[in-house]
């Protein structure tokens, strides 16, 4: 069904293993704030769309009562594997003063994705404010720092596909993390046109 895949970094059960993982550390981070001020309000921010995946099971993990609100942000038109500066896209969550924030994302690469973020979220002083990524590369990709509170895995600097990273809009689905044959990276950059990726 996906025959353009490659290699597979992180399996489904590893992945799995280490979303309970995080989910069990961040509940009790959050816990701990709320000691202060228990009616503090829980919110959680994916970034669209490649969180929504990791999102829809780490939320599973959090016995919280929380409410979910998204930011769409884009960094890859179409088929290319490098990032192209960030941009909201649409609204930015707003009335974040005073609750605890936790933005979620896939992936940090550049850092410009999730620095953006950071920033106009911390404006609105929350009381406060996390970040919880499934996979980093390495230090030497990011153009801009960031300090990320939670990360699933560290991994090369590869392109990756699966468990909600797309290439060109496809392979959100694959239930694994892993790279794509050359090939299919060469052939979609010829098939298709510059469009917009989330
Ligand atoms: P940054 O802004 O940190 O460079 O990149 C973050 C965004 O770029 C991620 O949310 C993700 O959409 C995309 N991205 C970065 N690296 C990869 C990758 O290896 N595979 C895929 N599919 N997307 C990536
Ligand atoms: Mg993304």
């Amino acid at each position: 069904m996906f025959p353009e895949i490659d290699h597979i970094l992180l399996s489904r059960e590893q992945i799995a293993a280490r979303v309970r993982d995080l989910g069990e550390r961040i509940a009790k981070d959050i816990n701990n704030d709320r000691l202060a001020d228990a009616d503090a309000e829980v919110v959680i921010i994916p970034i669209l769309t490649g969180a929504l995946v990791l999102t829809a099971d780490l939320i599973r993990e959090l016995p919280l009562r929380l409410s979910l609100r998204v930011v769409a942000v884009s960094s890859y038109p179409g088929a290319s594997i490098s990032s192209k500066g960030a941009k909201i896209r649409g609204e930015l969550p707003q009335n974040l003063a005073g609750k605890h924030v936790l933005i979620i994302d896939d992936i940090l690469d550049s850092g410009q994705t999730i620095g953006l973020v950071k920033e106009l979220i911390a404006e609105q002083r929350p009381a406060s404010l996390r970040t919880c990524v499934l996979l980093r590369k390495p230090e030497t990709c990011r153009m801009r720092h960031v300090d990320v509170e939670y990360v699933g895995f560290d991994i090369p600097n590869e392109f990756v596909v699966g468990y909600g990273l797309d290439y060109d809009g496809f392979y959100r689905n694959y239930p694994q993390i892993a790279t794509l044959k050359p090939e299919a990276i060469a052939a979609a950059s010829r098939a298709t046109k510059p469009g917009s990726s989330q």
